[in-house]
């Protein structure tokens, strides 16, 4: 038998912002595919109208788009099984549903949502809890209850019904996970899901889902552990089309927990701890509430996505750093924990810090320089090169440029204290003018030249070197911060660099 070619799907529903766990999601998935050659689809699962939210489509995509994660056929691409929207497929799922009644795993029950309310409030007053089931189907306005005269009469006079799926009575449903391994559920702990509703001629998720998978050949449903009380019922849908031979692997996901491991990562938690926990900012169309994203919190994508392959999974060594394309080889089911993966933001700027420092000067220059934009600070790109390549190591975001490097764009209006106190002297006068003599003198104007010749009058003259190269840096940056001297006055230039000594020492000397 040939193997089966792998095909995945990222199937959301657009209900709002993606949240990390959903990206994650996607992310394994595509790794999966990527690895076995194989495809990578985008499904968007809207068929409940209810909770859809405009611009939520649009945000998935370009979520993905950021990451680096490429969609080989669906939404935003299409391919040979279009329409990938399901509200655009709305029309050939009533005939699987048909097919469920015909063949005895559905059923039609016309139970309004007043009259379901009233069972829930009765059962509650004697202390039980309702549940649509083997036990009362037959009991309640069912096509399993009623004749088939009187179903087609309710019908034709338009009364709404849905399609439930006629869960078995105490059969064991044993099922294989690739990441828990077996599972086996007894069917009498399930209710009858709905499967279609008449009134907006729409599937729920359950059948839609099923259908869909089988119909784009998918291979292996890899998603989010809150899936898995579903997977009795998708195995048994499969059953019951007879579509077992193409039923696809199933493999659930951990749970991302908070920063305390306690409880899962909620939407809610990031602007509440600090931290984003949706990939983009986020602006909900309807209430205007808004939710911090990585992008705009200064993350790099890559550092993104290396965060995310890491809640969850390891390479089974102590690698920590990848990009995309470097996780697509090593990447492993087997390797997907079963329990919770908890999400430690310190870790996350870390990742950041590192994926800035494999970029190179190049590579970081426009991003420093539009950080250094938004403070309306524009400098020419290749001073901004040298200064990004002086203070790189120091960067856990591009925008810490300005903290880090602030005083190579602006000389300093004032002097620390504290330091001034500390270094500055009489004999400074004279040793700041010989050094800003010594600056206008030489030939080349580089680190090397500068620090030999400053480092040789300091030991002729018998100053002491510390206090000297403290004061210099105090003229210079107006504090006691920043990367080498050599290196500082090189970068900001001659001219500026005597200029800040001289008003430096005008300024100390008052
Ligand atoms: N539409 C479901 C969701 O929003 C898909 C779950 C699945 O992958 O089966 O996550």
């Amino acid at each position: 038998m040939s193997e089966r070619r792998v095909r995945v799907r990222f199937a959301p529903s657009p209900t709002g912002a993606l949240h990390m766990g959903g990206v994650r999601t996607a992310l394994f998935n595509y790794l999966f595919a990527r690895q076995h050659g194989g495809d990578f689809l985008l499904r968007i699962e809207d068929t409940d109208s209810n909770r859809f939210v405009p611009g939520a489509e649009e945000y998935i995509i370009e979520s993905l788009k950021w990451c680096g994660i490429q969609i080989d056929e669906g939404v935003s691409v299409g391919g040979p099984h279009a329409p990938y929207r399901q509200s655009e497929r709305k029309d050939l799922y009533k005939k699987y549903a048909d097919q469920l009644i015909a063949s005895g795993n559905a059923y039609i029950a016309f139970d309004s949502a007043e009259a379901l309310e009233q069972l829930r409030n009765s059962y509650e007053a004697e202390g039980k809890t309702f549940t649509y089931n083997y036990e009362v189907r037959e009991q309640l306005a069912t096509s399993l209850a009623l004749s088939a005269e009187e179903v087609e009469q309710k019908i034709a006079a338009g009364e709404q019904y849905v399609v439930r799926f006629k869960m078995p009575e105490n059969k064991e449903v044993v099922m294989h996970d690739l990441i828990r391994g077996e599972v086996v559920v007894n069917t009498s702990t399930l209710d009858d899901k709905v499967l279609y509703k008449s009134a907006d001629l729409l599937p729920t998720y359950h059948l839609a889902n099923i259908v869909d998978d089988y119909l784009m050949d998918i291979s292996h449903v890899i998603r989010g552990e809150e899936w898995l009380p579903s997977l009795p019922l998708h195995v048994l849908l499969y059953r019951a089309f007879g579509w077992e031979d193409k039923m696809p692997q199933f493999a659930h996901l951990p749970l991302l927990l908070k920063p305390s491991g306690k409880g899962k990562l909620s939407k809610r938690d990031g602007d509440k701890l600090g931290f984003p926990v949706f990939p983009l900012f986020w602006t909900d169309p309807k209430t205007g509430e808004t939710a911090s994203g990585y992008r705009e919190a200064g993350y790099l994508p890559e550092a993104f996505v290396n965060l995310l392959a890491l809640l969850g999974w390891n390479p089974g060594n102590n690698q920590e750093l990848f990009t995309i394309e470097e996780l697509i080889p090593l990447f492993s089911l087997e390797r997907v924990s079963k329990s919770g993966a908890r999400f430690d933001p310190e870790k996350a700027k870390w990742f950041n810090q590192q994926h800035i420092q494999r970029l190179s000067v190049e590579e970081l220059t426009p991003m420093v320089q539009a950080e250094l934009a938004k403070l309306n600070v524009n400098a020419a790109s290749e001073f901004v090169a040298k200064v990004t390549s002086t203070v790189k190591d120091r960067l856990v975001f591009a925008k810490d440029i300005w903290e880090q490097a602030s005083f190579f764009f602006d000389a300093p209006t004032s002097y620390d204290e504290k330091v001034a106190a500390k270094f500055w002297s009489e004999d400074m006068v004279k040793a700041t003018e010989d050094v800003a003599q010594i600056l206008t003198s030489i030939a080349e104007f580089d680190t090397h030249t500068i620090e030999t010749a400053i480092k040789e009058y300091i030991h002729n003259s018998g100053l002491k070197m510390g206090q000297v190269m403290n004061t210099l840096r105090l003229l210079l940056v107006g504090a006691s911060k920043g990367p080498g001297i050599a290196d500082i006055i090189a970068i900001v230039g001659r001219e500026e660099a005597i200029s800040r000594i001289v008003n430096g020492k005008n300024a100390l000397s008052k």
